[in-house]
């Protein structure tokens, strides 16, 4: 069939296979044109491996340093006769084939990552093919958890704590630049955002892959978050995502302790902001996002999830280097979005842009065409004209 995207807010509930596959190589390539990774991680599991950081781990990982990947990811095939899979799926399969044709070992597991049943899987497959892990990367972003040990359902949102916040903010769909007002969250609210992306379930990953010994020697594991400029903090690091992200940092503490046994480390990265689907849902951040990568693109420092999650691992975690931590024991690889001569020249735009100016100030074009690349669309080599199989 013809895949076109169809947009809604800020989802596209299309995908384009061949666009995906397109997308994954793209990233594939990017690595194999980079140094390989010295002393890299061999066999890694990758939570959340199908999109966005999480994917991007996956690939620095197989293709900088021939390890064998095991992915967990929440997705959806594609059904019979006309409707595609989510970008995810076409992602994981592009991925799979990719480290096949170089004899990678590769496997994945769609399923709630949050469950005690994916858990035992995911521990029964590392038994069966790989025997121990040396790597745990932790990159689930989910808008709901079920907390298996209760039934109970949480569900996260994006609000600022003790006040309303107003700001400016971006309707991608539509380019026009607009207010938007935010309510204060409840304790309710926060304990559920914290429930869902704070580091609970992390720790729980760590203690089941543990007890079930499959861990190896020199094991490290690392969580993502985010802390970007003052204008987002309302929404961000000072709202309940925020207070998610503090109780990760603590469950990083606690996972170190545990990986100490192995002679590994756990920490959580800060990374740079990017278009990703869990990205563009926040409000007033797809705005800063189109000011900063202008900024960033004249300055020759922009970055994508690939770029970042190689530096990652070839300059910070191996390749005989070692962690920069600051003072909350974070490695930080937003350090060239938050210097100060970015931040600034962002500051400038911010008190100025309005959707008049939108695209002389900022990346919109940019912004828009990483958005519709997540779902594999507007990449050159694909012709979307063309009938394409919905299975890849
Ligand atoms: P994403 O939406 O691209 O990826 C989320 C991944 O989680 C997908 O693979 C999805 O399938 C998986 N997932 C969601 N719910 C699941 C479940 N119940 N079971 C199994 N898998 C599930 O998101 P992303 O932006 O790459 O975010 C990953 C991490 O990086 C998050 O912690 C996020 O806060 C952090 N981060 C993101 C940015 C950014 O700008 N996007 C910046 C810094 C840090």
């Amino acid at each position: 069939m013809i895949i076109k995207p169809k947009i809604r807010g800020f989802i596209c509930i299309t995908a384009h296979p061949e666009g995906c596959n397109a997308h994954v190589q793209q990233q594939i390539d990017y690595v194999k044109k980079q140094k390989p990774i010295g002393n890299g991680p061999k066999k890694v599991l990758v939570l959340g491996a199908s999109t966005g950081y999480g994917l991007a781990s996956r690939i620095a990982a197989a293709f900088g340093s021939k390890a064998a990947t095991l992915g967990v990811f929440f997705e959806r095939p594609e059904e019979a006769p006309d409707r595609p899979a989510s970008a995810g799926w076409y992602n994981s399969v592009a991925f799979e084939k990719a480290a096949a044709k170089e004899g990678l070992y590769a496997k994945s597991i769609n399923g709630d990552a949050f469950s005690n049943e994916v858990k035992q899987q995911v521990i029964d497959t590392i038994k069966k093919d790989l025997g121990t892990v040396d790597l745990v990367v932790y990159s689930l972003a989910s808008p709901r958890r079920m907390d298996p040990k209760t039934g109970q359902t949480f569900k996260s949102c994006l609000k600022p704590i003790g006040q309303t916040f107003t700001s400016r903010t971006l309707d991608t769909d539509k380019g026009v630049v607009q207010n938007v007002t935010i309510g204060p969250a409840s304790e309710d609210d926060i304990f559920a955002t914290t429930k869902v992306m704070g580091g609970e379930d992390w720790e729980w990953w760590m203690d089941a892959l543990h007890e079930a010994k499959v861990l190896a020697h020199g094991t490290n594991s690392v969580a993502y978050s985010y802390i970007g400029p003052e204008i987002t903090w309302p929404v961000y690091t000072n709202g309940t995502i925020g207070k998610a992200k503090e109780h990760l940092e603590h469950s990083a503490e606690k996972i170190n302790a545990l990986l100490k046994l192995y002679r590994g480390k756990a920490f959580v990265s800060v990374n740079k902001a990017v278009v990703t689907q869990a990205s563009s849902a926040i409000p007033v951040v797809p705005l800063y996002i189109s000011i900063l990568f202008n900024i960033m693109k004249e300055k020759g420092l922009h970055e994508d999830c690939i770029e970042q999650m190689y530096r990652l691992f070839a300059d910070n975690m191996y390749n005989g280097s070692y962690l920069n931590f600051d003072e909350k024991g974070r490695v930080r690889l937003d350090d060239w979005e938050m210097k100060p001569e970015i931040q600034e020249a962002v500051k400038k735009v911010w008190d100025s842009i309005n959707t008049e100016n939108l695209k002389s100030l900022a990346d919109f074009d940019g912004y828009q065409k990483d958005f519709l690349k997540l779902f594999g669309f507007g990449i050159e080599s694909v012709d979307y004209e063309r009938d394409v199989s919905i299975t890849l």
